[in-house]
């Protein structure tokens, strides 16, 4: 039995989008827990689809000694305040100090984390705890899909595992991935050889998508040189032996910080397998640069193109709202798409989450049956648009307290009302108001103000991918939709300032000078 300290810090931070984490935003629980600190975390985070539960729950397994540290998360958004990242680091780090004797230590990390004084949030924390702690004691992280691997990461950490999945449905399995290489590293008292590469050209998010090509395969093929390597199938002497564990992460683009992009690390027994295998991962990565694209339509061509599909389907048209996802920093209150469908008379058609806390408010106090006395949406004014004024009868109010039902969240116990269902009388396109910043994920979110998702023509949701994990089985079909967002899809339209040299800014796209 060993005593490991256990924690987490989780930021994904797009530099272009126009909010800051607080350290309200990690305080409060939205669909996962708030800011929570010593022996209570355990309890707080049991049960949700978060790498930190799944820790939890294979360290007790294995026998281990747990020393909770503190655990939290802010919805993703742009820099991390310095006053909020100092308060959840220094908890960590005072936390550690006071221990005692430790074995080792788990942390929960997204890997895309950039304060207002750190560019590489992470980088810094691991720092600070391995200058704390020193080289004897291992530290094992869990990583999202969407990290921004850097080169400190992967030299702090004894090891690092990402999910695999995006849509994410591998989190809390991820979490007991990176607990049980823990538990290896301490029975083993073996370090790992570390082969690490970076691959120069951005992904857009909307291309990762792991349900489709090309993402698909690469992730097939680390399946089957990890697996084969610890099934021992692969023959002596062959170069996949002695792999231990690979993490690609596809990287989070919308990040102005030297290290944004996709890498890879492959820890092995032996260095030579390690590096043999990081080339073919990454040479893979590189012959399927072409793949990562796709069809994007305007919001008129979404919304006409939908009409003329819905006519004659039974199940619902997805328009996925890509630039406003509130998971990768968009407001989750643009108003593009919701035009179009208003303008085409899109009738029966439902767009959420509109994010206006002030018109859930005022819906709730007029209450049912009645009209709202406001537009709706554009309050943070991104892309100068402005609130949509239309005939808003309040349908349906609800609490915004529910719990998930969906791959990625089920579990999740939401808090993001008040919530709202609007219809437009002149349309009959209606809206759905939270309060709170929320991708789209999760067909509870409709549920709750009375919409069944597979009974509605049109869904436009404001998601990029994860929304597929519960919405695409429903769906006749799913068409990418371009309205003005947060999270710029094409990173060429960024201004970024601080991307190292020679990095393309897309997939086949132009070098940055
Ligand atoms: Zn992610």
């Amino acid at each position: 039995m060993a005593r490991i300290a256990v924690g987490g810090f989780q930021h994904e931070t797009n530099t272009f989008a126009p909010q800051r984490a607080t350290w309200a935003d990690f305080e409060r629980a939205d669909a996962w827990p708030g800011f929570v600190r010593g022996s209570g975390l355990i309890d707080a985070v049991d049960g949700f689809n978060i790498p930190i539960a799944g820790a939890v729950k294979t360290l007790q397994e294995l026998g281990h000694e747990l020393v909770p540290l503190c655990w939290c998360s802010a919805p993703p958004s742009s820099y991390v305040e310095r006053d909020a990242y100092e308060k959840v680091a220094g908890a960590i780090l005072d936390d550690l100090a006071a221990g005692g004797r430790l074995d080792g230590i788990y942390l929960d990390l997204h890997g895309a984390m950039v304060a207002e004084h750190h560019e590489d949030g992470e980088g810094e924390l691991l720092r600070r705890v391995r200058a704390l702690v020193g080289d004897r004691i291992p530290i094992v992280t869990s990583l999202d899909y969407h990290t921004n691997l850097t080169p400190e990461m992967v030299r702090l950490a004894s090891a690092m595992v990402g999910y695999r999945t995006y849509p994410h449905i591998d989190m809390a399995a991820t979490g007991s991935r990176a607990a049980q290489l823990l538990d290896r590293l301490l029975k083993d008292r073996r370090p790992l050889y570390k082969a690490y590469r970076q691959i120069d050209f951005l992904i857009p998010l909307v291309w990762q998508c792991t349900m489709a090509e090309p993402a698909k395969g690469i992730f097939a093929l680390i399946d089957e040189i990890e697996q084969g390597s610890q099934r021992g199938a692969i023959p002596s002497g062959s170069h996949n032996q002695g792999i231990v564990s690979i993490t690609h992460t596809p990287g989070f683009p919308p990040a102005d910080i030297a290290q944004c992009g996709p890498a890879l690390v492959v820890y092995g027994l032996d260095r030579d397998a390690a590096e043999a295998a990081a080339d073919r991962i990454a040479g893979a990565i590189r012959e399927r640069e072409a793949g990562f694209a796709g069809k994007l339509y305007t919001p008129d061509e979404a919304v006409i193109e939908a009409m003329r599909i819905a006519e004659r389907a039974t199940r619902p048209v997805l328009l996925a709202d890509i630039q406003d996802n509130p998971g990768a920093g968009g407001t989750s209150d643009t108003v593009g798409l919701l035009r179009a469908l208003i303008a085409h008379r899109a009738t029966g058609a439902v767009i959420g989450m509109i994010v206006d806390p002030e018109a859930a408010d005022m819906a709730t106090m007029a209450g049912e049956g009645a009209l709202l006395d406001c537009g709706i949406g554009a309050k943070i004014g991104y892309a100068g648009e402005t609130p949509v004024e239309a005939q808003w009868r309040i349908m349906r109010l609800g609490d915004g307290r529910f719990t998930g039902t969906g791959p990625m969240f089920g579990g999740a116990k939401f808090q993001i009302g008040p919530m709202a269902l609007l219809t437009d009388e002149a349309s009959g396109v209606s809206a759905v108001l939270a309060a709170k910043r929320i991708q789209a994920v999760d067909q509870e979110m409709f549920r709750h103000v009375g919409v069944e998702p597979a009974e509605v023509p049109i869904l436009a949701l404001k998601s990029t991918v994860h929304f597929r994990a519960h919405f695409q089985p429903i769906a006749e079909a799913v068409l990418c939709v371009n309205s003005p967002g947060a999270h710029v899809s094409d990173p060429t339209e960024l201004p970024y300032r601080h991307l190292r040299p020679g990095i393309r800014l897309r997939p086949m796209g132009p070098a940055r000078s």
